[in-house]
């Protein structure tokens, strides 16, 4: 088509096959929505100094009904191309503040949980966003200072006025903010204090180098002060072993995550762990 009117590019059979699939996931994805085919694993968010579950962090995954369990990198991209994410989205918003109330009802007033959520741009551009996100706490009775959202930096690079609004009318209702994958993008540190940011999340990247890359802890080491120096909470994402661990926590870490205190689980495994003295 980008060629003009009656041009023929030449089409190999691998391209049919994988636009096929495409088309095939596509629909597969309207199904899903409607067949509510999503489910959530929950992953423990660690304060490092003491090791108590501090939050969670819902993700999503689709239970295709051929194909399995699929993980969000899969089609996460798709949802977003056909807009599906928004439905998608929505979805995981109600169900993690929804299953994050209930735990914070059985373990009482005293230190409750916060759940983080995962937010694309496209969610963004829409304009009932803050809407959808109060009736997610409204509905769910989760006190809105227990919900973190989670964004990219390329999200707040590329950001005009109106995702700042939007962003702003969110914490304005309480919620707090975080920065994903932090260190990985092309950002200035501008929009640090540009943006109504609570928290950093420090990609796994630079904590897999710990141990490994001379320098690396450092580096490491210094995204910390930066977050407190900005006063922010930092989350150091992807913690595999012990010697991350301590390295991060020597360096005022406030909070981690990682396979080294689990992957993400379902809800009856993250109910077990919450709860398995009572
Ligand atoms: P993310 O938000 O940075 O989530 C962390 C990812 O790292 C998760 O992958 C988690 O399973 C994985 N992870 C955690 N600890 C470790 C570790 O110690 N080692 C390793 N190798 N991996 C670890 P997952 O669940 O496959 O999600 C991938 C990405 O998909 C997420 O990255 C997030 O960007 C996106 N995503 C997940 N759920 C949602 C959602 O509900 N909405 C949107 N828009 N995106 C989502
Ligand atoms: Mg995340
Ligand atoms: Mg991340
Ligand atoms: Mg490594």
């Amino acid at each position: 088509k980008k060629k003009g009117k009656d041009q023929y590019a030449v089409f190999e059979p691998s391209m049919r096959e994988s636009f096929q699939r495409h088309l095939e996931m596509e629909a597969d994805l309207r199904r899903a929505v409607l067949r509510h085919e999503f489910q959530l694993r929950f992953q423990p968010i660690v304060r490092l100094a003491t090791g108590e579950i501090s939050g969670l962090e819902a993700l999503v995954r689709w239970q295709h009904p051929e194909r399995g369990m699929i993980p969000p990198l899969d089609f996460i991209p798709l949802a977003e191309e056909t807009g599906m994410i928004v439905p998608i989205g929505e979805w995981v918003l109600r169900e993690a503040c929804r299953q994050a109330a209930r735990w914070n009802e059985r373990r009482g007033p005293e230190a409750p949980l916060t759940v983080s959520v995962n937010l694309s741009a496209v969610q963004l551009e829409r304009a009932d966003l803050p809407d959808v996100v109060s009736s997610a706490l409204t509905e769910s009775g989760l006190p809105a200072r227990c919900l973190v959202i989670e964004l990219t930096e390329s999200l707040l690079v590329d950001h005009r006025q109106e995702t700042l609004d939007r962003l702003g009318a969110i914490k304005a209702l309480g919620v707090r903010l975080a920065i994903d994958d932090f260190g990985t993008g092309y950002s200035s540190l501008a929009y640090l204090r540009r943006f109504p940011v609570d928290i950093i999340k420090i990609d796994k990247s630079f904590v897999d180098d710990i141990g490994d890359v001379p320098a690396a802890a450092s580096l490491t080491l210094g995204i910390i002060q930066l977050g407190q120096a900005l006063q922010l909470s930092t989350v150091a994402e992807g913690i595999e072993d012990a010697g991350q661990l301590s390295e991060l926590a020597d360096g005022n870490c406030e909070l981690g995550q990682g396979y080294y205190f689990a992957e993400p689980l379902t809800t009856d495994a993250m109910q077990e762990l919450l709860f398995r003295e009572s």
